[in-house]
Formats: C-alpha cells, sequence, structure tokens
C-alpha cells in the first residue's frame, strides 16, 4: 500500500477498518493507529464536525465533572487549559485541535450515519449502511459511537400539546432567549445541575421538578492563571504531576462504592454537611437530602447548584408531575405551574440492553437479539459472534468516578494489537470464544454483589431487572491491567473461504 492509499475512503468500497465516531474514542484510536503505522481506516461520523457529546451538548453551563488535565489524552497534554474542569466549548475545541493537529479530517467522512452492517463469513467482511443508502466494506469495525447521545423524553401525558418552548438539555435552541421567563427544569442529574444555576440568574421563575435528589459534592472549580499555564508548558513534568494526583484522588473514592459500607456512610455525612452548610432552609434541605446510598446513582460536583436552589426565583416541586397541557405543568399535589419554556433535564437513552441499530453477526444473528436482556462484551469490547467488530466503550466500561478517556486509552490499546494480528492473518477473521465472554462477565456481575452500585436505588446503569451492563465494577487501573494483554486463544481464527479481499489488492485489481 502505497502513503497515498489510505486517504478516507477508499475507492474499492473496502476499508481495512472502519471506525465509527469521531468523538473521544474515534479520534484517539485513529490518532493512534497512524501513530503504529496503521494508517488503512476511515472514520465514520454521522454529524458535520468531531467533538461527539462535546459537540452536541450546548446547554449553558455544560462542562466536565472530571478535572481537564485528566479529561484530555495522555498523549496530547494541554498546558493552558483554561478552568480546572473544562467547559463544554473549551474541550470541544481541544477534540477539533486534535483532528487538526494529526490531520484526521481527511479520514473522516462526514454525515455518515451507519443504519446497519451485516458480516458475511465467506468474505470475514462488514457491509456497512449508512441512512443516505449508501455502503461501505470493512474488514475491521470500531464502534466508537459513545452511549449518551440519544436524548431521553419522558412520557409525561399531554407534553405534545404545550405551546410554549420546549428543549432538551442535550439539543439546546440557542437562538431562544429565556430572559425574563417562567422557566420549568424537569430532572436533576448531572445536567440539570449544570443548567439551573446558569440559567437562575436570567430567568423570570425557575421551577425545578426532582423527582430524586441527587448527591451533590462541592467541585472546587476555578480559573487556571496565565502563569500556571506557562508553568505547565514549560515543565510538562508538573503537569503531569497534578493529572497523576487528580488520577488518585478519583480512585480514593472506589472503595466507597465499591463496598457499600462504612466509608460510603461517611461519604454521605460529608455530602449532608455541605447541603447543611449552604441550605439553611430546613424544608428545602429536606427536599434535596437523598435516601439512598452515595455512589448508587452518580455522584455530581457543583460549587453552584445548591446555591441556586435557595435563590427567591426559585422552587424546587417533588410532588411528582401529573401531566402537562398547553401552558402548564401539574403536579400530583393538585398544584399548576404555569410557563413559558420546559427544559427537559432527562437524560439519555442509554443502551444497557439491545443494540443501538441492527448488526447481524455470523450466521445472521442479531445483536439487539442477543443483548435483549442486558449488553455484554470481553472487556466492554469483542462480542462473541461478531467477528471483527469492537465497541470502544462498550457494556461495563464506564467509570462512575474518574475520567472516561482513562478507559478510552485503555481499549485503544488492546485494540491496537487486535488489529495488527487481524493484519497478520489475512484470510482469517477472529471471533472470540463465547466462553470467555461468558466467565468473564459472570465474574463482573458477581463483583457487583455488595457494591452501592446495586444496592436498590433507580438508575441509568441497571436494565429492568436490575443487571448493571454499563459501569466498570472496580478500580480504572484494575481495568487498565486488564487490557493490557491480547490473548490470541481467547479467538477462534476463522478461515474465510474465499480470499480476503484487501483494499490494496482490490485497489491493484481496478487500477
Ligand atoms: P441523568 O443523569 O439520567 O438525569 C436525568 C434526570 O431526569 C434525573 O434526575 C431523573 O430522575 C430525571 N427524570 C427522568 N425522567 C423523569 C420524569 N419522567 N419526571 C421527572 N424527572 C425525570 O441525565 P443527565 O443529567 O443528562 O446525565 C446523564 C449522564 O451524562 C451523566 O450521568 C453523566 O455520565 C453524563 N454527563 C456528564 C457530565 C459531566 O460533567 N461530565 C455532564 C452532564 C452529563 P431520577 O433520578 O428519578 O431518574
Amino acid at each position: 500500500m502505497t502513503k497515498n492509499d489510505s486517504m478516507a475512503p477508499h475507492k474499492s468500497g473496502l476499508d481495512e477498518v472502519a471506525i465509527i465516531g469521531a468523538g473521544f474514542g474515534g479520534l484517539g484510536l485513529a490518532i493512534r493507529m497512524q501513530q503504529q503505522g496503521l494508517n488503512d481506516f476511515v472514520i465514520y461520523e454521522r454529524a458535520g464536525d468531531v467533538g461527539g457529546v462535546w459537540r452536541d451538548n450546548v446547554y449553558p453551563g455544560a462542562a466536565c465533572d472530571v478535572p481537564s488535565h485528566l479529561y484530555s489524552f495522555s498523549f496530547e497534554p494541554k498546558p493552558d487549559w483554561g478552568r480546572t474542569f473544562g467547559p463544554q466549548q473549551e474541550i470541544f475545541h481541544y477534540l477539533r485541535h486534535c483532528a487538526d493537529k494529526y490531520k484526521l479530517r481527511d479520514k473522516i467522512k462526514f454525515n455518515a450515519a451507519l443504519s446497519d452492517m451485516v458480516f458475511c463469513e465467506a468474505s470475514g467482511v462488514w457491509t456497512l449502511t449508512f441512512a443516505d443508502g449508501s455502503r461501505r466494506r470493512a474488514r475491521a469495525v470500531v464502534m466508537a459511537i459513545g452511549a449518551l447521545n440519544i436524548p431521553q423524553y419522558p412520557a409525561i401525558t399531554g407534553v405534545d400539546n404545550f405551546t410554549g418552548k420546549v428543549m432538551h438539555t442535550a439539543e439546546w435552541d440557542k437562538t431562544y432567549s429565556l430572559v425574563g421567563k417562567r422557566v420549568a427544569v424537569i430532572g436533576t442529574g448531572a445536567s440539570a445541575i449544570q443548567v439551573i444555576p446558569s440559567i437562575q440568574p436570567k430567568v423570570q421563575s425557575l421551577k425545578v421538578f426532582q423527582r430524586t435528589p441527587p448527591w451533590v459534592m462541592p467541585k472546587f472549580d476555578k480559573p487556571l492563571s496565565l502563569s500556571r499555564q506557562r508553568l505547565y508548558r514549560r515543565w510538562p513534568i508538573l503537569q503531569k504531576t497534578v493529572r497523576r494526583l487528580q488520577y488518585l484522588l478519583a480512585e480514593s473514592v472506589v472503595p466507597a462504592f465499591m463496598w457499600d459500607s462504612f466509608l460510603t456512610r461517611f461519604g454521605e455525612a460529608m455530602g449532608r454537611r455541605y447541603l447543611r452548610k449552604v441550605v439553611a432552609n430546613p424544608v428545602l434541605r429536606e427536599k434535596l437530602t437523598p435516601h439512598y446510598a452515595m455512589g448508587c446513582k452518580r455522584v455530581l460536583l457543583s460549587d453552584e447548584y445548591y446555591p441556586a436552589l435557595t435563590q427567591d426565583n426559585v422552587s424546587v416541586c417533588v410532588d411528582g408531575i401529573e401531566k402537562i397541557d398547553e401552558r402548564a405543568v401539574y403536579t400530583l399535589d393538585g398544584e399548576r405551574h404555569e410557563v413559558d419554556a420546559i427544559i427537559f433535564a432527562t437524560g439519555f437513552k442509554v443502551p444497557v440492553s439491545g443494540a443501538p441499530i441492527p448488526i447481524r453477526g455470523a450466521g445472521g444473528r442479531l445483536l439487539d437479539k442477543d443483548w435483549a436482556v442486558g449488553s455484554e462484551a470481553y472487556k466492554g469490547m469483542a462480542v462473541s459472534g461478531y467477528p471483527n467488530m469492537l465497541y470502544v466503550m462498550g457494556p461495563n466500561t464506564g467509570p462512575g468516578n474518574t475520567s472516561v478517556i482513562f478507559y478510552i486509552e485503555s481499549q485503544i490499546n488492546y485494540i491496537l494489537k487486535y488489529l495488527k494480528t487481524l493484519r497478520n492473518n489475512r484470510n482469517k477473521y477472529l471471533d472470540l470464544k463465547p466462553m470467555v465472554q461468558r466467565e468473564f462477565n459472570a465474574d463482573i456481575q458477581q463483583r457487583f454483589i455488595g457494591t452501592t452500585w446495586t444496592s436498590g436505588c433507580n438508575s441509568w446503569y441497571l436494565t429492568k431487572d436490575g443487571k448493571n451492563t454499563t459501569l466498570w465494577p472496580s478500580f480504572s487501573w484494575q481495568y487498565r491491567l486488564t487490557t493490557r494483554h491480547f490473548s490470541a486463544v481467547e479467538y477462534e481464527f476463522l478461515a474465510t473461504s474465499n480470499e480476503a479481499p484487501t483494499s490494496e489488492s482490490t485497489i491493484a485489481a481496478t487500477s
């Protein structure tokens, strides 16, 4: 293959590797592939730019709740982060910078929304169909599609009759002004606690509809001075050290989640103390006090959320929503709350079970069916029966406490080894042995017993049967160790009955 053959997509219609998604996962993998000489790949991105959730979530106050130095690639440090916790715009720019610096844009096909994919055992090749009806073929597919990208609108009676403005935090309309409006925010999760303090000073009144109070801890967010940025630029070791300390701090809370114990009670006491410190009104405080184990749902960080709720133009409604009509939200206590705009901060359709699109693997098996009662994979990446396909941030790889980038980089290391093995076995495809996946997942589920994550609250981490298919049940460094080695004996190397069409040979044949 010549250097130029690597430009996307191949004229032959066959890619060696198709990466789906140009967010942190897809870009990170692409950069590392290039660095290791694996240039024959194409990234398919459904939108018109890179960035994933950091491109899409533009609601006021959108920011990360993991410190910036830790929430960035280890191989692409950014010494000039403007704050301890990166705001959405800055993270989005960081990802665009990565795409530009590593010259990835030529390798990305934008506005290409994958709609289904089918594996052919004879050729060992996936056929990808896109929303516009076009087709591509790829020997290997890496699904870097993320999990939090399909907004969840709750099915509230009458919601469609509302004549005011309706927005979801993940589908924010920047052209709509909230200034002086009467606004309802439904939901009190990670997005809500950011949007509420950001809009509170502008709106006439703000009604927060809370179903379950979150555990909230102070964030200690602050601007990072120019002199500090200069220091990091001059002595990168300092930034690395800060990153390591931030990593250790994040890991230090894991025991309180892994064992629902005195450590958890200690964390809860700290949470209640913080609430007492900020919220003087005992009625409001009681509304905001969680009555479930800390960590069961994501613990939220904010310096501004509780103070915003104490403002005169804010009220917290906890009586449950009965219905919505043309102009108002009605709660179960009979109250009518007339508003001009409703903001749904109600999260995402998280793929705890089922597949995001129809994916047909070996023998025509359907991933949606295989994952009907809960998604599962090996190390969160490979799925038995779906050869040459890997997930980035697949089942049971989500961190509840630390940087997702640490997990992504662990997976990238594994995927690189997998792809090299595939490259060295041209006329074969790799299928994970079913027993390997079964044993791995039995162990994962066993490890959830006694953790706060399965201690009885209602969270998006769980399937409707209570199975946790989203989180890694332990320390992130354990995940790093787990993904360190690629073991060929865990896979079947199956021969294709046709000579596997390589992009090089197809190009040679057609040129
Ligand atoms: P979320 O955590 O799923 O929160 C959704 C909220 O909506 C919850 O408070 C939920 O209440 C409420 N809700 C859902 N249906 C409702 C209904 N019918 N009536 C009333 N309330 C309803 O969603 P999110 O806040 O968008 O966050 C999702 C995830 O995105 C986070 O966990 C995090 O992983 C990620 N995120 C990260 C950041 C960051 O800083 N890194 C920022 C934003 C989001 P219940 O609790 O009762 O279900």
